[in-house]
């Protein structure tokens, strides 16, 4: 199977929204609709980096686009195409087929059409740039946090952390636990309708991928104000409920790869955001405030403040 064979088997669909998909030297895109903007975003996966080797292929392709999805969701926009480069150490076919349906699964349930890509031989790395529509101006940015709005967190957090820790081998889940990080993990849901819906409600937003505290400290940072976040209403998986206390803190504060949406509102929102909790069948729960300041506080049931360190997973402070 050469690079062409491989690309038409696997990847070439007809274009439905797109003037041109898959097949020429570019693909050819309508511009977004008057009055919205594009929102475009790449993020890339390597194998040993983001993913253990030898991880399930149908995982991997719905995990590759979830994450950038995740993008699109926390600044509101709606999915509209993508595109895949694809570096893979030898053309196997079984692996690609499940790739292949993990990926498109995800992207007809999401409403994201691929239009095109690349393909090369190489240590296995999977970059996925999208790209959606939001209305000029409505968009969710990192920079629109008022001082006194609530901090709100979708879903629940930390399973995902703990099976990276479980299959890092640094502890042992039990089975039905396990079970649980792991689907946290393999197969996150990208928060889009939540995004749309938040637009006008929001004033800033973000996805919680490197761990709440460390993600909510660039809000902090872009809105030049603090928050103050009370770990007795932090929504931690149901999952971690036997664990001991330090352990659920730092997979629900620090451990990476929710993909929940973390943003901030006005007080004057609650009632609109308790409707959209409801409409949605999503936890959506307040965890603190944003005040005047900077960075991010963690005080538990006492009062005491929570030591953090940098709280976040930065891929060029770890050894
Ligand atoms: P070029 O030589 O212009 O870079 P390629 O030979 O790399 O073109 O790709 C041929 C066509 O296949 C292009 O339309 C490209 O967008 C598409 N393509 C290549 N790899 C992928 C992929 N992994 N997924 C989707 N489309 C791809
Ligand atoms: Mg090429």
């Amino acid at each position: 199977m050469n690079e062409f064979d491989l690309i038409g088997r696997y990847f070439a669909r007809p274009a439905r929204r797109a003037l041109l998909g898959v097949g020429d030297d570019c693909a050819l895109l309508a511009p977004p609709p008057a009055g919205e903007v594009l929102a475009v975003s790449v993020d890339m996966l390597v194998e040993g980096r983001h993913f253990f080797a030898g991880v399930d292929p149908h995982t991997l392709g719905h995990k590759a686009l979830a994450v950038n999805l995740s993008d699109l969701a926390a600044m509101g926009a709606k999915p509209s195409w993508f595109t895949l480069a694809l570096a893979l150490p030898r053309a196997d076919e079984g692996w690609l087929a499940a790739f292949a349906d993990g990926l498109f699964a995800l992207a007809d349930a999401s409403g994201i059409e691929l239009v095109g890509g690349d393909t090369t031989r190489g240590p296995l790395t999977i970059s996925i740039q999208v790209a959606g529509h939001v209305p000029a101006g409505g968009a969710l940015c990192r920079d629109g946090a008022k001082a006194g709005d609530d901090v709100w967190v979708s879903g629940r957090l930390g399973a995902a952390a703990m099976a990276v820790r479980h299959r890092a081998g640094e502890l042992a889940l039990p089975v039905e636990v396990l079970a649980r990080c792991a689907e946290r993990l393999d197969r996150p849901a990208p928060r889009l309708a939540l995004g749309e819906r938040l637009r006008s409600h929001a004033s800033a937003a973000l996805d919680v991928s490197d761990g709440l505290v460390g993600d909510l400290a660039h809000i902090c940072e872009q809105s030049r104000l603090a928050a103050e976040i009370d770990w007795t209403c932090v929504p931690v998986d149901p999952a971690l409920q036997d664990m001991p206390e330090p352990l659920r803190q730092r997979a629900a504060l620090a451990g990476g790869d929710d993909y929940e949406l973390c943003f901030t509102a006005a007080p004057a929102e609650r009632d609109a955001i308790a409707a959209i909790s409801a409409e949605l069948a999503l936890p959506l729960t307040r965890i603190g405030a944003m005040r005047a300041g900077t960075g991010v506080t963690v005080r538990d049931a006492s009062g005491r403040l929570l030591d953090l360190g940098r709280g976040g997973f930065d891929h060029f402070s770890s050894p």
